[in-house]
Order: C-alpha cells, then structure tokens, then sequence
C-alpha cells in the first residue's frame, strides 16, 4: 500500500471522530526518536508520539517486557484474581507519587482515570460540583470530555455531566485578565476566590481538576506562586486538588509529576500516556481515604491491570529510574529552550517560547504586538517539517508542540531543531504553498 491508499482507506472506514489529520505519515517501525514510514522514509519524532514515548519508541527493556509477559501471562483479570505485575506496579507508582501512602486504581486511559477521578472525588467528598479550566484537555469520554474547557461543540451535540464549572488558567504571555507579568495580582487566583463567594457554591463542590502545565492548551506554565495559591483555598473549602498528570507526567517535565515544581501536594493524580510506553494503561494515585470510598467495582475495567500492560508501566518507571531520565529531561529541555529562544531573535513568526523539561511549546503570532494567533503559517509549518523529515504538531491552532522522547540523542534533537528552523524560514519566506493549509486539519 502506498501512504496515499492508505489515508484513503482510512476516510472510508476510520470514523472521523475518532481521528484527526496532521500530515499523511504511515508508520512502519520506530527506534528511540525516529520513525520510518511504509516507504522507508525517515522522520525524528518530536511528538514522542503524542508524549507516549518518554522512554523512546520500542524501548528495549520495554519490548522484552512485553514479549516475556505475554508468552506466559496475556491476561487475568484482576476483577477475579490477584496478578502480580499491577500489584507490582502500583507500588512502584505509590513510591514515586508526591502522595504519603496512597491507593491506586488502574485504567486503560487518560480519560477513563480522569472519569474515575471525578468520581473519586464525588464520592469522598459527597458534593458534586467539579472546577476545570478554560482550553484544558481531559480527555474523551463523558465524564472527562464534561470538564474539558477546549472545545464546546462536541458536548453541545451529545451533553454533558451536570456541575461543571470553568476557570481561565493562568496564562502569561496570554493573559486572560489582559495583565502584564510582574504587574499583576494575580487576578487568575482572586477570579477563582470570587466564584466561590458568588456563582460556584465552594461547600458544594469537590474538586478542582488541573493540567500542573497545561498541553493541548499551548504548554501553558503557570506563575510559580500559583498552585500553593489555589491549594490554600481549595483547604479553606474542603475542596479536593486533583492534578491530571496524563501528559506532563513520568519525567517530561524534568521531575516525576509536574506538579513537583510548584510545591503543594495533590489529592489525587491521574496518570497514562507515557505510563505504558505504547500500551493502553492508565492508573489514578491518591490518598487512601479517598481511594476506598467507592464500592468494590466503583471504577473498574476487565482489562484494567493487564499483565503485560502492567509489566510495560514497571520496564518505563525502571528505565526512567535508572537512565536518569529526570535530570535528562531538565537538560535537554534548558539546550531545545535556548536554541529556540535563539530562533524566536531571528523569526518575527515565534511570539513565545516556553515550557518545562521536554515539555515546550512554540507560539506561532502575525504580530508580536497582538499576539494574534498564527494558523495558517502553524499549518505550513507542520507540513513543511514533515516534508524535510520532521514530526510536529501545534496545539490551539498555532502553538507548535514538542515533546520528543526524554531518551532523544542529542545530535538528533539537534537536527530536529534545525529542521524545525527551516520550516518556519521556508513559511516567511513564502517558499510554502497555500494549498497546504487545505491539506493540515489539526485541532
Ligand atoms: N489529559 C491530558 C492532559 C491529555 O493530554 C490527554 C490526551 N491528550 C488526556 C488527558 C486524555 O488521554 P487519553 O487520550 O489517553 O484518553
């Protein structure tokens, strides 16, 4: 089949719902941060696969894991009997979370571990109203879809959970009260207290679902000060601090959990992408009274705990631990973050650069002064990068993601970059066709 066909075919028979189109790459086989499509063609992956692959595509210790599990054990379900690899993994996962002897329950994605969050927290609090933030993503399913602050349509179409409410995230570079950083007093933290005293009932609610670094948002980094800020009130109330670790977590941001770098303790946090290295898994860690007070099958999946699953989570957790992949991440992001702030001197089309770790975002403007958001160039650029090898995506229409492997070789990140400047020159200067853009659909 040719990548052509292939994209064909998919139209034909993949829901549209259930798919979104960048560029027409078709994987065939992938090493650490490359890609090789059904031609042979080869691209450096700055997606880690949609932050799946923290450890790197088809990590060694993970592939052994996976093959040596599956050729005794494929599954047993942990409804009806007691495997030992998620017991094995949810200790390691309650060693490494910033939460004193937690419980885990395990899931088979980030939105069903976001779902079971919000009942979690219904259910131990008794209150029901849940806060989200505006342009967050929590995932796919009714309950997370219900919180998710990103795209209003889909609910408008099918409904949503009742008791929802929405606060804009803290973003600086776009604030959403119109301020300048270092010149405002936090607005972002008295908008939050002043719903509380009016429209949102506090005693009423149970929690707040945060992104510690918002991803599909635009890899928004909240003021440092922020989350002890939040946590405080949130204390005042009774209110539960449930942190969505989905993408930002497992070492991407240069610690364990992001929520790390902002000193408070979550309640809960909700755990997948990266956690099975390529396997569907997802996990929830939280405090063991909270954890417990739903009944015996409150939040619970045939699948869940699959042992090979299971034994891919503990190959990832060990290969971060013992690849010093932390440290990693905080170095590699501080070598990508300078080269493309050295980029954002030269190109008129990058507004911002931030991020932490591996977990960087580029915001592509028309105009430095109104920051208006730069869509169709964030198209050509995509495509333009995948056509010299590169995989990119942008979130919110035009912040360009990129999140390689915590593992990616430093020449290789390197060239990436560079690809990624060629890119962005090839749109200014006009060397990238209109029809392209046609050709992108992204989110
Ligand atoms: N939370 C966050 C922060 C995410 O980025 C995502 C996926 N983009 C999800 C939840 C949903 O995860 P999944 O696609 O595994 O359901």
């Amino acid at each position: 089949m040719t990548p052509e066909e292939v994209v064909e075919r998919y139209s034909r028979v993949i829901s549209r719902a259930s798919h979104v189109t960048y560029v027409p790459i078709v994987p065939y086989r992938a090493e650490n941060a490359l890609v090789w499509d059904i031609e042979g063609r080869k691209y450096i992956d700055f997606l880690a696969d949609a932050a799946v692959q923290n450890v790197g595509h088809n990590n060694p210790r993970v592939v052994e894991a996976v093959k040596k599990t599956a050729d005794r054990l494929l599954h047993f379900t942990f409804i009806y009997g007691f495997p030992v690899e998620p017991l094995l993994l949810a200790e390691k996962l309650r060693e490494i979370a910033p939460i004193d002897e937690a419980k885990v329950a395990l899931g088979l994605s980030g939105s069903d571990a976001n779902d079971g969050a919000i009942k979690f927290a219904r259910a131990y609090t008794g209150r029901r109203s849940i806060i989200g933030y505006l342009r967050s993503y929590y995932g796919s399913t009714y309950g997370a879809m219900s919180v998710t602050g990103l795209d209003f349509e889909v609910r408008a179409k099918v409904g949503q959970l009742s008791d929802v409410h929405f606060i804009p995230f803290p973003n600086c570079y776009r604030c959403p009260f119109g301020k300048e950083p270092g010149k405002c007093r936090m607005e972002c933290v008295s908008f939050m207290k002043e719903k509380f005293e009016g429209e949102v009932h506090a005693e009423g609610t149970a929690a707040l679902i945060a992104e510690a670094i918002q991803g599909d948002a635009g890899m928004v980094v909240p003021p440092e000060n922020y989350f002890k800020k939040v946590k405080r009130i949130l204390d005042e109330h009774g209110i539960l601090l449930v942190v969505d670790e989905v993408q930002s977590g497992l070492g991407r941001t240069g610690k364990w959990f992001a929520i790390e770098h902002f000193g408070v303790e979550p309640d809960i946090i909700t755990l997948a992408k990266p956690l099975g290295g390529g396997l569907p898994i997802s996990a929830i860690v939280g405090r063991k009274e909270i954890m417990d007070s739903l009944p015996p099958l409150g939040h619970a999946f045939t699948m869940s705990g699959n042992p090979v699953a299971s034994a891919a989570a503990l190959a990832v957790i060990e290969e971060i631990e013992e690849k010093n992949l932390l440290k990693r991440a905080e170095i590699l992001g501080e070598r990508a973050k300078k080269k493309l702030r050295r980029m954002k001197k030269k190109h008129e089309l990058i507004g911002d650069v931030r991020g932490l770790g591996l977990m960087l975002g580029v915001d592509l403007v028309k105009d430095r002064e109104t920051k208006e958001r730069a869509y169709d160039e964030a198209k050509k650029v995509v495509w333009r990068a995948y056509e010299l090898g590169l995989i990119v995506a942008f979130l919110q229409g035009n912040v360009l993601r990129i999140e390689p492997p915590l593992t990616i070789e430093e020449e290789v990140l390197d060239e990436g970059l560079d690809k990624l400047e060629e890119a962005i020159e090839d749109v200014e200067e006009g060397r990238v066709p209109d029809e392209v853009i046609e050709k992108v659909q992204g989110w």
